[in-house]
Formats: C-alpha cells, structure tokens, sequence
C-alpha cells in the first residue's frame, strides 16, 4: 500500500482517464458495497461519464430503494459479457480480494480492463488493481469515496448523500462499532447537512424481517452457549432452522452482534449452515481480541473486530476449528479491566 495521497491522486488520474466505468462490490453485497457502488455511479455520470453496476449477488431487500434511480444488476452469464465488453474501466468497491467478487473474477480475467479498487479491508491490503486505494483504518468504503468526491470538489448531491450514510451507517453498526471515529461523525454531519432524513434511512434498511426471521433470532439465540466463563458466546444456527423459517443465508444479518450486550464478552462466534455442509462463520469482537487472523488462516478475513469466512463440512468440524482459536486469544488477555459500579 503506498500513501494514501499518492493512491488518490492515482485515482483521480484513473477517472480522468477513462469514460466508460462498470463499478462491481463483493459477494452477498452489504450496506457499505452498494452505497459505495451508487455514489461513485451518481458521482461518475456527475462528471458526464458512464456508470453501470453489476454484483455477483442480488441486492438484499434492506438496500432496493438505493437502486430508485440506477439499474443495480446482478449475475448473468451473457449480461456480464456485454457489460464487460461495453466498459473501459473497472471500480472495484469494498473489497480488495478477487475471488470475493464471485463471477465476476473469471469475466475479469478475460477482459484486460484496467482496475482501480477502493476498499476498507486490512487483509489482501496489497490489491489487484492497476490503482489501489487501500485504508483499514477508514470506517467504511463509503467513508473513502465522501472523501474522494470532497477532494475531488464534485457536488455533494442528496442522492450521493444518501448512499454514502447507508454505507457509513450500515459498517458502523449505525455509529457503534470500534471503526467509529470524528471523521464519521463529521462525514456523517456533512451529509446530514445536504438535507437528508436519516430517520427514514433507517427505517428503511431495517424494516425487511419477517415474523420468521424474529423467531428464528429468538430460537438462535434461546439456545446459546457461553464458554470461557462467559467471554465466549457461541451461537449456532442448523439447515433445518433455515428452512422451517423460511429464510437464506443474509437473514443472519445483525445475529451475531446481539450478544456483544452480555456483560463480560469479548468473543461471538455464530455458525450458520445455510445447507448441509456449507457452514457461514462470523466473529465479532467487543474489543480486546483479534478476530480476523483466525478467519484468514481459514481462507476468510474481515477486519479486526468483525470477521467471516464460510467452510465446507460439517457444523460440529468447523466448531472444532474455530473454537479452540478463540480460546486460546481469549484465554491470552490480561485480566478485563474492572468495571465501575
Ligand atoms: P459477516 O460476519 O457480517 O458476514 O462479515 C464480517 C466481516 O468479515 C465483513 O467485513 C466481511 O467483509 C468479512 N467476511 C465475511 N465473510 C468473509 C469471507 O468468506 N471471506 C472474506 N475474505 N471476508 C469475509
Ligand atoms: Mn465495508
């Protein structure tokens, strides 16, 4: 990674360059990929260019109303080629890992498009763009485009304003997560300024769940397990679960962070298999613990505090890999320190 004033001019020069941007984010696209995706897009044709968006995955229901004024396409073989063949240049967003950008990869090696990617990530922090604008310390992607299009002196339109605060909201667990810090609250306050509701922004990523998908948490979480005299939360969810609720795999989404509430954790470990052998793990940490290594070593990463990977074989398999890593980190901690009464 070099310093981040250089990658951005290197940015800069990148969009100056080119005219025709496909813009593409990870796999199972969240809050801070789709909001990157559509402010760069808006921002892009701003500037009299062309902006498409094509994603692995569909956009969960929380994120269609980012989609109002601009197609967010997902997966087709033959809509990929065209894509693909009618861009000029790439923008890769909140990831910095090929292979998380599913399909698309492939299509990618195939057509020699030059790449700029902008993410947030520490692990792969080296990139596989031609330009790589790479800040583990920034809270969310879309806290790297605000600051790009700022320098960039661009208008800051509602419609950009918005997706930017999805994704700073959605990747600081709504301003509560460890990534939160003066400059998200001051981007966030900019952004709030150009007139945005944030109430209904809110309202609108979170109020998609089902009756089921409640039930489902409420089982989940009925059921959990404490280790570690209680530093360790382990949650598991089984195929079976799934199904009778009827729900997928993205309906764990928010699970995991419940039980960061239970006085004394430092480690939530949930197991999800969506299908039988195919076992979603996300770590979160309240602080003290390093999770992202355990997933790395596991072909998955993440960031320090919040960290998946997905693993083949069964539940019990996985536990047996995971747990005893987060053990051994937790068991490594000085004492907590006392709380005030
Ligand atoms: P979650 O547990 O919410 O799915 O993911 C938490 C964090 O870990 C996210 O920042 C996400 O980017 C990362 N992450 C989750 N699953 C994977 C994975 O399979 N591979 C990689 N590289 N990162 C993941
Ligand atoms: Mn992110």
């Amino acid at each position: 990674m070099s310093a981040p004033g250089h990658a951005h001019r290197s940015f800069h020069d990148f969009i100056a360059r080119h005219h025709r941007f496909l813009l593409t984010t990870h796999i199972n696209p969240d809050g801070d990929g789709l909001g990157s995706e559509v402010a760069v897009a808006h921002w892009l044709r701003g500037l009299g260019k062309e902006a498409r968006v094509l994603n692995d995955s569909i956009v969960p229901a929380a994120f269609l109303f980012l989609g109002r004024s601009l197609a967010l396409e997902s997966w087709d073989a033959a809509l990929a080629e065209r894509r693909f063949a009618d861009a000029e240049a790439v923008v890769v967003l909140d990831t910095s890992n090929q292979q998380r950008i599913g399909r698309l990869g492939a299509v990618l090696d195939r057509h020699p498009l030059p790449i700029a990617v902008v993410d947030h990530h520490a692990s792969h922090a080296q990139g596989f763009g031609l330009v790589n604008v790479i800040e583990p310390e920034a809270s969310s992607t879309g806290e790297i485009v605000y600051d790009l299009i700022r320098e960039a002196g661009s208008p800051m339109t509602l419609e950009i304003a918005e997706a930017l605060y999805v994704a700073v909201m959605t990747d600081t667990g709504s301003f509560r997560y460890s990534n939160t810090d003066s400059h998200a609250h001051r981007m966030a306050a900019d952004l709030l300024a150009q007139g945005l509701d944030p109430e209904r922004i809110h309202a609108q990523v979170h109020s998609h769940a089902s009756a089921g998908r409640l039930r489902f948490f409420g089982e989940v979480l009925s059921a959990l397990e404490l280790l570690e005299d209680g530093r360790l939360v382990v949650l598991e969810a089984a195929p079976e679960q799934f199904q009778r609720h009827g729900l997928v795999g993205s309906d764990t989404e928010g699970l995991v962070d419940m039980p960061r509430t239970i006085a004394g954790v430092e480690v939530v470990a949930l197991f999800s298999e969506v299908e039988t052998g195919k076992v979603k793990v996300s770590l979160r940490s309240t602080g003290r613990v390093e999770v992202d290594e355990v997933c790395t070593r596991l072909g998955g990463g993440g960031h320090k505090h919040a960290a998946g990977v997905l693993m083949r074989g069964p539940r019990a398999d996985a536990k047996a890999r995971v747990l005893p890593e987060l053990s051994r980190l937790i068991t490594a901690l000085e004492p907590a320190p006392a709380r005030k009464a």
